[in-house]
């Protein structure tokens, strides 16, 4: 190996709403620079596991950490693991940004203000200094004429641009994206994969749930496909989607091309 660290590191990774087992001991590791896709049928599970890394979602049992940061949690009488060190879950949170399918970019600020506000009051950098950051943001995303309208004037593809650069303006050490294009319409897909693509050439480390097989499968070093809260196949791009073992992953590959 290169000698390349961990950015994210999950260990046997449980978790449970009530009776219902929806992460039956997910592993991932993904290196700084790499690209983690995960794949799979609605409900496998993705969505549980990317807001278990941010804990968004509590985990039940299992093990989580970031940029080399093993998080401290505690199991409580709910059933679920706590973090104790609420400075330690800051500092993780702010490495870890992430790009949600319905891109939630706050409708009543402008665009600039959506990319700049989480950097001034999160990250306590100056109002000037955010502002300049933003601003080579939206330019890198194709937006910079668009940075005082209100998202509601945009399309979705835009909207989804905007949501990458807000993102981005925290300087996280992964992107964490859920379907980013799954809300678009179709016309409106490719753009946004573009950016996505030219931060995986970057070299930032990302972990992506996507529909999007072919561009997964042109990203990616490494791919997940979870099947009922379980890693059922995992492996290069290549060997997943031309020679997967399982039988299940075959069949969800052919039915999504
Ligand atoms: P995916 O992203 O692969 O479609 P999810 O992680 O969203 O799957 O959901 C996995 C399973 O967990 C589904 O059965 C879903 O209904 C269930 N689930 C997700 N979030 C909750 C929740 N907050 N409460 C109860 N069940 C949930
Ligand atoms: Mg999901």
């Amino acid at each position: 190996m290169e000698g390349k660290s961990i950015a994210v590191a999950v260990g046997n990774l449980h978790k449970r709403f009530g009776a219902l087992e929806v992460l039956k001991g997910v592993n991932l590791n993904a290196l700084e620079g790499e690209v983690v896709s995960m794949i799979g049928a609605s409900g496998s599970g993705k969505s549980t596991l990317l807001r278990c890394i941010n804990l968004l979602e509590l985990p039940s049992q299992g093990t989580i950490e970031v940029a080399g940061e093993k998080l401290k949690l505690q199991a409580n009488r709910d059933g679920n693991l706590h973090p104790v060190d609420h400075q330690q879950l800051r500092r993780i949170r702010t490495r870890l940004s992430m790009v949600f399918q319905g891109f939630n970019l706050w409708q009543h600020m402008t665009v600039l203000q959506n990319v700049v506000e989480a950097p001034i009051h999160v990250l306590g950098i100056s109002r000037a200094d955010a502002r300049e950051k933003a601003e080579h943001l939206l330019n890198k995303v194709g937006l910079y004429e668009k940075r005082h309208q209100y998202p509601a004037y945009l399309s979705g593809g835009q909207q989804q641009r905007i949501a990458i650069a807000r993102a981005l303006c925290m300087d996280p050490r992964v992107m964490l994206f859920d379907e980013p294009t799954s809300a678009l319409d179709p016309e409106l897909v490719g753009e946004v994969l573009k950016v996505i693509r030219d931060l995986a050439e970057e070299g930032r480390t990302m972990l992506l749930v996507t529909h999007e097989m072919k561009f997964a499968r042109d990203v990616s070093n490494h791919v997940m496909f979870l099947h009922n809260g379980i890693v059922e196949e995992q492996g290069p791009p290549e060997r997943v989607f031309l020679h997967a073992e399982s039988e299940r992953c075959r069949q969800f590959l052919s039915r999504s091309h």
